[in-house]
């Protein structure tokens, strides 16, 4: 079986969807692997390292393609060039962005590639090693931070020195999933006073296990703010109202806000009014790491950095990309766990079971047609 493993091309990508290290394990699974010239430099990765651990590298993405069973990436292809080059009958792995991408999803059934969205994993615990939101928010957690004290024009730890005291900043983190969490922690690293929100009740102690306090707002639909798996609903508009006094007040004291929450599927709900924004002191930063389902706070411009009443507001494109190395790393790891599954361990050939609750959850076409439920044409 070839798997070919192209070098991305969207503006802002820097990761790529192997290493060295998971290519060896493809040659060990009796895999050949080619690779695209200068496929890894983003994640600094060279060709030589590629090729010291038994891939071919390809001199352009038709050769790299060509003849491959499997081809892996880390970002959709384009519904073009990238997507016709796809051998027709071969599988494709790789972040689809389904919800967002419908029609390339078609494009896929019409060319006959048999494609797997890594984001649809199941949330189970045999799927965790496989769980590329998880790996790659994660990362995009803990830069957010890192871009929010770089955007802050002041020093985050608090600082007893000769000359009087630095006082330490106030943080807040919206959303305290996996991102949220790790916001949290990094800020807490970095000396920063930090309280989060969440609309489900239960990260309530994970919150306060991490050193942040939990910012309460009443919540009468608590037990069915959380989906089976353990993602947000969409709240009434009553929740969203008392939700919006509680922040109006706390968001007056903090410097720092990191806003991760979304919704799967879904417009990320805004959290942050412009009214939030006029009353945050000048020289506060806000990072909305949601701007890309369209942002947490009402001033997010996605790509850009804007100063609104004194506050500085950055929504970076792919900030995962922006830990690009780390990224890369773990998000081939949860590849070559996926992809194992889809090797047959007699035949080495590519297999697509189905009966698997990994398989069926992420199997998006297949013989020419769209296969899962949430994608059916009309649905
Ligand atoms: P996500 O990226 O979908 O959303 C981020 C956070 O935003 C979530 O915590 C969500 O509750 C929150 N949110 C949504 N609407 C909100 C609102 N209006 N106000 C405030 N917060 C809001 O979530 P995620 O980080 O992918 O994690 C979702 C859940 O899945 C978490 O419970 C996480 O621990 C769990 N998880 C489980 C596994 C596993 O069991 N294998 C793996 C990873 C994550």
């Amino acid at each position: 079986m070839r798997i070919a493993v192209p070098r991305e091309t969207r503006a802002h990508e820097r990761r790529v969807a192997a290493t060295p290290e998971t290519v060896k394990k493809y040659r060990e699974l009796g895999c050949e692997v080619v690779v695209e010239t200068g496929a890894g430099l983003g994640a600094a990765i060279t060709d030589d390292a590629f090729k010291a651990a038994g891939a071919e590298i390809a001199a352009s993405a038709a050769e790299t393609v060509a003849g491959a069973t499997l081809v892996l990436k880390v970002q959709a292809p384009d519904a073009g060039t990238e997507t016709e080059a796809l051998p027709a009958g071969a599988a494709l792995v790789a972040m689809l962005s389904p919800y967002a991408n419908r029609e390339l999803v078609q494009r896929l059934a019409a060319a006959n590639v048999t494609a797997f969205a890594m984001e649809l994993v199941p949330r189970i615990t045999r799927a965790q090693s496989m769980d590329v939101l998880s790996s790659q928010s994660n990362l995009a957690g803990y830069r957010a931070v890192i871009d929010a004290a770089a955007e802050f024009g002041r020093a985050m730890p608090m600082m007893m020195t000769a000359a009087g005291t630095v006082p330490p900043a106030r943080v807040l983190v919206l959303g305290a999933g996996v991102a949220g969490l790790q916001a949290i922690a990094t800020a807490r690293r970095l000396g920063g006073v930090v309280s989060a929100f969440d609309v489900r009740p239960a990260v309530k102690e994970q919150v306060e296990s991490l050193g942040a306090s939990f910012v309460e707002v009443p919540n009468d639909e608590a037990a069915t703010a959380e989906t089976k798996g353990g993602y947000a609903r969409e709240m009434s508009d009553a929740y969203k109202a008392r939700q919006a006094q509680v922040l109006a007040d706390h968001v007056k004291k903090i410097d720092m806000i990191i806003t991760t929450a979304q919704i799967p599927g879904k417009p990320a709900p805004i959290l942050i009014t412009e009214e939030m924004v006029q009353a945050m002191k000048p020289g506060s930063v806000i990072v909305d790491l949601a701007s890309e389902t369209g942002g947490n706070c009402a001033l997010t411009r996605h790509g850009e950095i804007v100063e609104v009443h004194g506050v500085r507001i950055v929504a970076f494109p792919n900030v995962p990309s922006r830990v690009a190395v780390n990224a890369t790393q773990l998000y081939a790891k949860n590849l070559l766990t996926f992809v194992t599954l889809l090797v047959d361990k007699e035949t080495k050939a590519l297999k697509v079971d189905t009966a698997d609750e990994i398989i069926a959850g992420t199997l998006l076409t297949r013989d020419g047609a769209v296969v899962h439920p949430n994608f059916k044409e009309g649905e």
